[in-house]
């Protein structure tokens, strides 16, 4: 093929090196707008601070503003929620978690596990009395999957419910749960005599807490908490009535983990930036350290796992919307997309030496708090398990 004259070319994007926007619609483009300003606006002046103070203030604002954007629930349809492609989605998680992947981390629970687990199989009556409000950010959601000694393997959970009459009578605790203090509704996963169900328990309900998890060194501007049940009774009508067993959780799990897969490479772009500008500003040796061999290397690479993980979350994305994304290829998306951010993150550090440490920049906040991120959802060993079982028929999981 003749090269083209380069006059013709497009000029060369050191943000978008690949030209990946020409991938997107005017829509697409217009929602991630959107979602950038608010972030621009309401969550990067602050963000260092309450990370500084490991607290999330005014979360309930925050929902409310994020609810009148679309983005809670923002691709399931109907009672309020905005319907939008998985495209759509992708580029929100990502323009919430170049702020902070607390912010991204509220928006997921809340929209793709506890109102997805509601829209997906909950009752009639139980969408009716939730999605709406989650959807407007009125009612805070989370979801209750993890035990204290329950994590990668939740089948063993000790959390259960028994029937006493008509009523559901719930015993358990549940561990590191996203929004948990917050929340107006729990979904809570709880063993039962016909396996696994999911039971939407009202906060208020007598026998529910959620003390809160502190001295957390990463996702500090996240609340975490634990869920305490002694002896909650619930009304018949409180289960999940369309699962029974793990594939409930898990289901609503692949949905939320699809959004990390963009949402990650949003920390690594904030990272990849700060690190760039850096570059051209600090002058060690009497030159930009930009201008040194082995620091282009280090962003020449940074550049190329940012980007290929976008094209990638695009690539799913599109299957997604197709109705032809496999679990498995999540867990390919979650296990390379994170592992490469961190990687991003801690080299970014590594060009802004010292500085690198401070909360002046978003380097080391989102270093840390994609430490979580890598862990939750899925561990990095939980989806190569995933992987390896799917690329070998055998299972290694035991
Ligand atoms: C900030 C934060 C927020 C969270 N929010 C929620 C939430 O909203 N809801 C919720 O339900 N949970 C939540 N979690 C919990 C999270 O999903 C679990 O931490 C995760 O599933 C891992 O469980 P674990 O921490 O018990 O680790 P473990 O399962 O004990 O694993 C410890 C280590 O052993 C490895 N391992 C385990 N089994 C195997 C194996 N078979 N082969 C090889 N290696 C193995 C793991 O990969 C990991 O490296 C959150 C966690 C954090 C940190």
């Amino acid at each position: 093929m003749p090269a083209q004259p380069p006059s013709t070319l497009p000029p060369f994007d050191p943000s978008d090196p690949l030209g990946l926007d020409d991938l997107l619609t005017d829509e697409d483009r217009a929602v991630r707008g959107t979602v950038r300003r608010w972030a621009a606006d309401r969550v990067l002046p602050h963000i260092a601070d309450w990370y500084e103070r490991g607290e999330l203030p005014g979360i309930r604002e925050l929902a409310r503003e994020l609810g009148s954007l679309g983005a809670l629930g923002m691709s399931l349809t109907g009672y309020g929620c905005a319907g939008a492609s998985a495209v759509q989605y992708g580029l929100a998680c990502l323009e919430l978690e170049a702020a902070d992947s607390g912010i991204r981390s509220l928006v997921s629970v809340q929209g793709s596990l506890a109102m997805y687990a509601i829209w997906r199989f909950g009752s009639k009556e139980q969408k009716q009395e939730w999605l709406p409000r989650m959807a407007a950010g009125e009612v805070i959601g989370c979801f209750g999957l993890t035990e204290p000694d329950h994590g990668s393997d939740p089948a063993g959970m000790r959390t259960h419910a028994r029937k006493d009459g008509t009523d559901w009578v719930l015993t358990g605790r549940k561990m590191w749960i996203t929004n948990g203090s917050v929340a107006g509704v729990a979904v809570v996963w709880a063993r039962t005599d016909d396996g696994i169900r999911g039971f939407v328990v009202p906060t208020d309900t007598p026998g529910f807490s959620a003390p809160e998890i502190t001295r957390k060194w990463s996702l500090r501007a996240s609340v975490t908490s634990e869920l305490v049940l002694d002896e909650v009774r619930l009304p018949a009508d409180a289960v999940l009535p369309e699962v029974t067993g793990l594939r409930g959780p898990l289901h609503c799990l692949s949905h939320a983990r699809y959004g990390i897969v963009w949402g990650a490479m949003g920390a690594a772009r904030s990272c990849f930036e700060a690190a760039l500008e850096y570059a051209g500003t600090r002058e060690q040796f009497g030159k930009p350290i930009g201008g040194f061999q082995l620091t282009q290397a280090k962003l020449a690479d940074m550049a190329v796992e940012l980007h290929k993980g976008i094209l990638l979350a695009h690539h799913l994305g599109r299957r997604l919307d197709a109705g032809k994304l496999r679990p498995e290829q999540i867990s390919f998306g979650k296990l390379n997309n994170v592992r490469e951010a961190i990687e991003i993150c801690r080299t970014a550090r590594t060009i802004l030496g010292a500085n690198g440490i401070s909360l002046e920049y978003p380097v080391m906040r989102h270093a840390t708090n994609l430490e979580s991120v890598l862990t939750y959802e899925g561990t990095v060993e939980m989806h190569q398990l995933v992987l390896g079982k799917a690329l070998t028929g055998l299972d290694a999981f035991r």
